[in-house]
């Protein structure tokens, strides 16, 4: 029977009463892979992440190609193949992307929305894509290694509307096809750059002040100079953490000062 929203609650059943199950791990992120593709360095270029789906697994197949808004031709193919086998959805992104976007105001209107873009891969040598490419196969190698040839393991073939020219698996479709339905993990950073009061990029100081402005902080994920590696989330409360001290430290500084 095709998984729904309904038997959801046998999932829940069976976390709360034998602590295992789909709701015992984190599910679409259960295992992270981090390598260097060039082999020269300690520091992993790629982020692979591995989302496992069992066979007939039809609602969290749907949900997730649909969040991340796939075509619903290779969505189809997905449900397809899902019926009668097992899945591993293998996604790549790219730790320091080169490719930089860029966000200005619509008007002199406060509340107007900002006009967003994002660039991605514009970087003049095409090193984002091409390092997405790399994650592409390295991941097909999985598939040969001993322990999924035991299982039988495949890449599913599919196509896209916009890179019906291409053969499938060729380095072209791929590279269409990071082109295409290549995303992000909402992980925007430095639009307000921290950098010395010379550089004109640079909106706060070292700490988080802004720039000819008194009393203003920024203290949050935009003030970063480049982005980190990985995700955003820990090094932002960890920035948090760090502005709530230069406010103490600055603030204890000047009760100091009065007394
Ligand atoms: C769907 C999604 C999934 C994600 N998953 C992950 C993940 O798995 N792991 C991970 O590490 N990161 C993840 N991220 C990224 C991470 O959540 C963000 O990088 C991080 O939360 C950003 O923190 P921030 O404090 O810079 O900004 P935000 O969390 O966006 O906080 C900005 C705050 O400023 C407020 N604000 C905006 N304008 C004004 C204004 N004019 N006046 C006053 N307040 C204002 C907003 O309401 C908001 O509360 C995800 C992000 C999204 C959107």
């Amino acid at each position: 029977m095709p998984k729904t929203s309904l038997n959801a609650l046998d999932e829940i059943y069976q976390y709360f009463m034998h602590r295992s199950g789909p709701l015992s791990g984190l599910h679409l992120v259960n295992f992270i892979g981090y390598i260097n593709t060039k082999n020269d360095s300690i520091f992993p270029d790629l982020q692979v992440f591995h989302t496992q789906m069992d066979s007939n697994d039809l609602y969290v197949v749907e949900a997730m190609t649909r969040s991340i808004n796939l075509p619903d031709e290779l969505i189809k193919t997905y449900l397809e193949d899902n019926k009668h086998n097992s899945n591993v959805f293998i996604t790549s992104q790219v730790m320091k992307p080169k490719s930089k976007g860029k966000i200005l105001l619509r008007s002199t209107d406060p509340f107007d929305k900002p006009r967003i873009f994002p660039n991605y891969f514009s970087d003049e040598k095409n090193e984002d894509l091409e390092l997405l490419l790399e994650g592409i196969k390295l991941s097909k190698k999985l598939v040969q290694t001993e322990i999924l040839t035991r299982y039988k393991a495949k890449v599913v073939k599919f196509t896209l509307p916009n890179c019906k020219d291409y053969d499938f698996d060729t380095d072209e479709f791929w590279r269409c096809a990071i082109r295409n339905i290549g995303s992000h993990l909402f992980h925007q950073v430095g639009t307000c750059k921290m950098g010395p009061e010379g550089d004109p990029t640079a909106v706060v100081d070292p700490r988080l002040r802004v720039h000819g402005l008194k009393g203003v902080r920024v203290i949050d994920g935009s003030i970063m100079p480049t982005i980190t590696s990985g995700n955003t989330n820990a090094p932002i409360i960890m920035i948090g953490e760090k502005g709530a001290e230069l406010i103490k430290e600055d603030w204890l500084g000047n009760v100091r000062d009065e007394l």
